[in-house]
């Protein structure tokens, strides 16, 4: 019997296969990646700086160890170039595997500016393993770290970076950071947080040239201002590994289009994590994978399950303001209503007959955290 193949090898694609374990000890399994297969915590590529973690000690396990530990074959350094629904199999430079069932699992990869200037190769981003260690190596040389982008992950780094002492610059084309995520209030009690630490924001504007100068790397913004720094990340977003599926003719959106059973349009071949839209919904967070995975499972041994989505906040990973966020669900109509405490703010987002349907929980407040998640409608109940 041909095995069932996960392509990634990343938070998605692991959990897969150890809920798989958990209901089959025999299922034929095999796991392809295009990375070295180690297991690691992503979210830590952006807190890891300032407890000074190397990449190495990031990583928990080796493709070696986890192959024994799921009973699975793992092909590492193997990028699967295309997919035969037909036949049944997935060309890689290293072969071409026969599957029964095909879980793609394949994450997502920076959305890439077009920046001008004879510096613009410059621009780095940390989505994986072997960045965070390129990154690393890179800040050994550098003083000054320049961050486009002023969400999620441009905010942790702001953070992270700050603390470990460097002087941190972030540039966002908004008014403040964390705008899609938490109401105005909050956003502010975080940039002044992260002000005090050093980092100096620039909103409202966008880095278009980076150039070598005699003092390191010059970036200038559309607003005419430029900033000398060292080393540039780029934050600016996620864009879901949709190329090898909507090549294979499988239903494409903003990620990999799957139903509840993470079925694609080929219902021999499913999809979970940051590179699949789950009945419309793009969550590239841990929480989701997790809920994915297990259904996931259940439905590969034997029992069709779908996949029931709580509400999920995530932590954002600032100490320097603690920070829980619940968005609103787009396009829901309703109003933020703010109360601050001594030490934090709490802000519900509720529609005209009082319901709540999002929160953003800052300071002492993010105590709060359970009590208002469970009042928080299921996003896919
Ligand atoms: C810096 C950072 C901080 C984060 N912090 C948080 C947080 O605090 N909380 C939270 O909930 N979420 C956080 N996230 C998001 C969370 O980490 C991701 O949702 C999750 O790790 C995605 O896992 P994944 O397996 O879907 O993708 P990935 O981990 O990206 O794995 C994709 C896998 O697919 C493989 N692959 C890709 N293309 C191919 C191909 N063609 N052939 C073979 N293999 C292929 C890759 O090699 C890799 O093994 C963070 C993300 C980042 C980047």
């Amino acid at each position: 019997m041909n095995p069932v193949i996960i392509l990634g090898t990343g938070l998605a694609g692991y959990a897969l296969a150890k809920e798989i374990r958990k209901l089959h000890a025999s299922l034929p399994l095999q796991l392809i990646s295009a990375d070295d297969g180690r297991v690691y915590s992503k979210p830590m590529l952006s807190n890891a700086l300032a407890r000074d973690k190397s990449a190495d000690e990031l990583a928990s396990a080796s493709a070696t160890q986890m192959a024994a530990q799921l009973n699975a074959s793992i092909d590492v350094h193997t990028r699967v170039s295309s997919i035969d629904r037909a036949g049944k199999t997935v060309d890689s430079e290293g072969g071409r595997f026969p599957y029964s069932r095909l879980i793609l699992a394949l994450g997502a990869e920076p959305v890439r500016l077009a920046l001008e200037g004879n510096a613009a190769g410059e621009l780095m981003s940390v989505n994986n393993l072997s960045d965070y260690a390129r990154f690393r190596e890179r800040l050994a040389y550098s003083r000054r770290v320049l961050i486009l982008g002023a969400g999620l992950i441009g905010c942790e780094f702001a953070n992270d970076l700050a603390s470990a002492g460097f002087n941190v610059s972030v540039v966002d084309p908004g008014k403040m950071p964390l705008q899609a995520l938490v109401p105005r209030y909050c956003a502010e009690r975080l940039e002044a947080a992260l002000g005090e630490q050093g980092v100096a924001w620039h909103f409202g504007t966008t880095a278009q040239t980076i150039d070598k100068s005699a003092h390191g790397l010059r970036v200038t913004l559309a607003n005419g201002e430029h900033i000398d720094t060292d080393l540039i990340l780029s934050a600016v977003g996620l864009r879901p590994c949709t190329q090898l599926a909507s090549e294979a003719g499988l239903q494409c959106n903003r990620g990999i289009q799957v139903d509840r059973y993470l079925a694609s349009s080929d219902n021999g071949i499913f999809a979970l994590g940051d590179c699949a839209e789950v009945s419309g919904l793009v969550l590239p967070f841990v929480m989701p994978i997790m809920y994915a995975a297990r259904a996931l499972a259940k439905t590969l041994a034997g029992k069709r399950t779908v996949v029931e989505y709580p509400a999920m906040p995530v932590i954002v990973k600032t100490p320097s303001m603690p920070l829980v966020a619940a968005p609103p669900p787009r396009d829901s109509t309703g109003e933020w209503r703010i109360t601050k405490l001594d030490s934090g703010t709490v802000a519900r987002f509720e529609d005209c007959a009082g319901r709540l349907l999002g929160f953003a929980l800052s300071g002492n407040a993010v105590s709060q955290k359970q009590a208002l998640t469970a009042m928080l409608p299921a996003l896919l109940a």
